[in-house]
């Protein structure tokens, strides 16, 4: 068994190590050390990363027969016993924020809210804890952080004891969440904070809570019969603090208010586009009876049809059917209307009285005009394209549904 120095010591993260055993793990070159510094994943918390003489260390697991600690590797390592090891300080003091900040909003949710915390999990992105009830009140959740930087800003020791027997723990007064039935031949190592809390874990945390700086809680959400908490402590908060400060400064910068008015003038902002957007709707419902008026007007009666055709981009394809279904309410009418652009529109429209005249074998003809686009609809409308067509295209291909209707 690799003697895990970390659980001594989680501040050391440059030393000298002993090669013991060279190995290939799952196709990679990895080495077992005598003792190690670098932490393997497990109890929530990804393993170290960093090197060993200078390669890469990839992943860092447990070899489950001996409890070996493999080192595995980018690379072959060069021959030698001794080998110099680097762990990646900011990745692993980025987790000990995060973990030692897990144990104490964990605390502050069993004091203040009776709330179990049923699961743990660290990422790069993410650090969250999933809590055994749904109920809790925004009120009693702001108190548990509060308690929690209480405990953070006390700079309480951080301690971890190895136990052999239930008994010596009881003796030693650790007031544990739950004290186990019995201790593994290998004891049980309890990390205390304070008199705030003890927990049964083998992770790596911070020698004293103010290495936390700070914790807060970023986003609830409920999942089934628990309650998901993601929150963020030391840097990850500093991070996320300053990725919001650089949004609602550019915000308020741009709408011109301070940050406690942000919410009411987007509220206010988002009502007058709403009452802009009603009254352009009806400004444009009003041209299209006109501008449908008009064009019947203007459409000279062929063989007791009216074919009106409009290219135009005045109008989006919403308002092209509205003038299409205004056109074919007259009898006799044929409309042919199209709206160029990047994904330009046809629309082929006919009166009921011009029954059973089926339009889609002309908007098939149009479409392949403009050289494909979809499309299709009853015999009295079809509508169809979405590909880009200039005007004269959309011209040519109006030309060729004519001649086919
Ligand atoms: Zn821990």
């Amino acid at each position: 068994m690799t003697s895990r120095r970390y659980y001594d010591d989680s501040h050391t993260h440059a030393f000298d190590a002993q090669v013991v055993e060279r190995l290939i793990w799952e196709g990679k070159p990895a080495v077992v050390l005598a003792e190690t510094y670098f932490y393997p994943t497990g109890g929530g918390q990804p393993c170290d990363t960093g090197t060993l003489g200078g390669v890469a260390v990839v992943d860092v697991v447990t070899r489950p027969q001996d409890l070996a600690i493999v080192h595995i590797l980018a690379a072959e390592l060069l021959d030698g016993d001794t080998v110099r090891a680097d762990i990646d300080w900011a990745r692993r003091f980025d987790h000990m924020q995060q973990h030692t900040g897990q144990h104490i909003l964990t605390q502050a949710l069993i004091q203040l809210c009776e709330a179990q915390t049923v699961g743990f999990h660290l990422s790069p992105d993410t650090v969250t804890i999933d809590l055994d009830r749904t109920d809790l009140t925004a009120d009693q959740l702001a108190q548990a952080e509060q308690l929690a930087n209480t405990v953070i800003w006390g700079n309480m020791p951080v301690s971890a004891t190895i136990y052999q027997t239930v008994d010596e723990l009881r003796a030693a007064g650790v007031r544990m969440r739950r004290l186990p039935d019995h201790i593994a031949t290998d004891g049980l190592r309890v990390v205390e904070i304070g008199t705030f809390d003890a927990t049964a874990c083998g992770g790596t945390h911070v020698r004293a809570t103010g290495e936390i700086g700070l914790l807060k809680m970023i986003r609830l959400e409920k999942r089934g019969d628990k309650l998901r908490v993601e929150f963020k402590c030391g840097g990850r908060a500093l991070a996320d603090h300053a990725q919001r400060l650089d949004v609602t400064q550019k915000l308020t910068a741009q709408l011109t208010v301070g940050l406690p008015d942000l919410p009411e003038k987007i509220a206010r902002l988002q009502s007058d586009l709403n009452e802009a957007q009603r009254a352009k709707k009806a400004a444009v419902n009003k041209l299209i009876d006109s501008h449908a008026a008009e064009l019947v007007a203007g459409a000279p009666v062929v063989d007791g049809r009216r074919v009106i055709r409009l290219v135009s981009d005045l109008y989006d394809a919403n308002d092209l059917r509205a003038l299409g279904k205004k056109l074919t309410a007259h009898s006799g009418v044929i409309a042919l209307l199209a709206a160029p652009g990047e994904k330009a529109q046809l629309m082929l429209a006919r009166s009921a009285d011009l029954d059973p005249l089926n339009l889609n074998p002309a908007l098939k003809v149009a479409l392949d005009v403009l050289g494909g686009g979809r499309g299709g609809g009853t015999p009295d409308f079809v509508q169809g394209g979405g590909i880009p067509a200039s005007p004269s295209q959309c011209e040519a291909a109006l030309d060729a549904a004519a001649a086919v209707i």
